[in-house]
């Protein structure tokens, strides 16, 4: 069997790695000439590193990112609502690391390189359709591309949220899912703040700051330290970005005035915006979840299935998971077609379920609801929101993405 993998991000280069473990040969198929170290900071929890442990990928891991210690959930104006440890500091059996999304990339490119030969990897082609028959499937490129067509027994899609093969499995579905919350996110060299290795999400959807490390620094004793300010306008009045305008470098002027509707103390963050020369801006959007994901022997992975709000860590956490589970349901059946349908069968209503969950929220819904209910702070948290309510909110969250400790501790498959 021969696979066609469309897209060389997260989700495509994990596939690659997981069915070249499997013994079954592929090809990855990248639209970008090269890869470059694009976005920001990610979170990746442990049911995903889970599996990029089993890749042996995990000294690269640390040798690159964060070990996540300990999250904050906070009000906009810094009162803490809620923390606990994370990854093995929780009890896993393996880290949540905090990682830039371009370190990420490219250490998965490295290992596709290296273990299944550089003849698997092919930059610079932008997947246009794909058309198949009884004998197989053929994926079309672009004009000008080195290559036309490649031809597998299977396709698998992992071309991202804006994805081509989708667009042609789906031609009436309608636009991108936006929710009025605009994103300005950077990346700057600072000192550690708290422990060095926590993270802070402050404020629910209307302003919220997201700030963790995700990198040593290039200057001892200094780490990079990523944040994300979110502010939200009414959908219903506020055209979206065009797609042209996504990724657009922010400007100090116009965010310096929501920065400073944060009232956090762990970090002086006007000085930390100040100071980070590039950020860029990005609308929040996702999509409906799909009614099926496989048509024959093609198949939709990562954000090009199920894109969903950036909240609760999920994104590139559950690409890596379908990875898994597809790489499985190839090796365990003779037919393609039949391996595509049931690894659909497992991963859509799961992923669909997070899709939900992370519109209302996700895990950070806990601020959105202190914040409904008094919305100019309080004295006594208690007395808003008891403590089994937070925890009921966080937790049944972590139940649903697949993350409980007892999800991802247990025995290897
Ligand atoms: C440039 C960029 C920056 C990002 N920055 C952040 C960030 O800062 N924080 C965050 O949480 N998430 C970020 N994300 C999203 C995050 O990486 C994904 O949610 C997650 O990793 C899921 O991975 P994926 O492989 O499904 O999709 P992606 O990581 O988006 O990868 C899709 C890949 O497919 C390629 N591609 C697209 N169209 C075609 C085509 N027609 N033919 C062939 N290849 C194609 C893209 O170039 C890309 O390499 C970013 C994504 C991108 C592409």
């Amino acid at each position: 069997m021969k696979v066609i993998v469309i897209g060389g991000g997260i989700g495509g280069l994990t596939t690659a790695l997981m069915l070249h473990a499997r013994g079954i040969p592929c090809e990855v198929f990248e639209a970008a000439v090269q890869v470059r170290e694009l976005g920001v900071g990610i979170n990746v929890l442990p049911h995903a590193i889970r599996e990029l442990a089993g890749l042996g990928l995990l000294p690269e891991l640390d040798r690159v990112a964060i070990r996540t210690h300990e999250l904050f959930y906070m009000t906009r104006a810094g009162q803490e609502i809620w923390r606990e440890p994370r990854g093995v500091d929780a009890g896993y059996d393996v880290p949540q690391f905090s990682i830039h999304r371009g370190y990420l990339q490219k250490l998965l490119l490295e290992a596709v390189l290296e273990r299944l030969g550089p003849q698997a990897v092919h930059m610079g082609q932008p997947c246009t359709g794909f058309s198949q028959d009884e004998g197989g499937v053929t994926a079309h490129f672009a004009p000008g591309a080195a290559l036309a067509q490649a031809r597998g027994d299977v396709l698998i899609a992992a071309d991202g949220i804006h994805s081509a093969v989708r667009r042609q499995m789906f031609p009436n579905e309608p636009g991108l899912k936006w929710n009025g919350v605009m994103m300005w996110r950077g990346a700057v060299e600072t000192d550690p703040f708290l422990d060095g290795r926590s993270m802070v999400v402050a404020g629910g959807f209307t302003y919220k700051l997201v700030l963790y490390p995700i990198a040593p620094g290039r200057t001892p004793g200094k780490v990079l330290t990523n944040w994300v300010v979110t502010h939200r306008v009414d959908p219903e009045t506020t055209a979206p970005p065009r797609r042209e305008d996504w990724n657009r470098r922010g400007t100090h002027d116009e965010l310096m005035p929501h920065v400073e509707k944060f009232g956090v103390a762990v970090i002086d963050l006007p000085a930390l915006v100040r100071a980070t020369p590039d950020f860029y801006e990005y609308p929040m959007c996702d999509r409906d979840p799909l009614p099926w994901w496989t048509e024959g022997r093609v198949t939709l992975l990562g954000d090009a299935a199920h894109p969903m709000y950036p909240v609760g860590s999920n994104g590139a956490s559950q690409a890596i998971i379908d990875a898994r589970a597809l790489a499985d349901a190839l090796a365990s059946s003779e037919h393609g077609r039949a391996a595509l349908a049931a690894y659909a069968a497992q991963r859509l209503p799961a992923t669909a379920e997070i899709v939900r969950l992370n519109r209302q929220g996700g895990p950070e819904g806990v601020i959105d609801e202190v914040e409904r209910r008094a919305p100019e702070g309080c004295a006594d948290l208690d007395a808003v929101i008891s403590f089994e309510e937070r925890r009921a909110i966080v937790r049944g969250y972590a139940a649903a993405a697949g993350f409980t400790q007892d999800q991802v501790n247990r025995p290897s498959a």
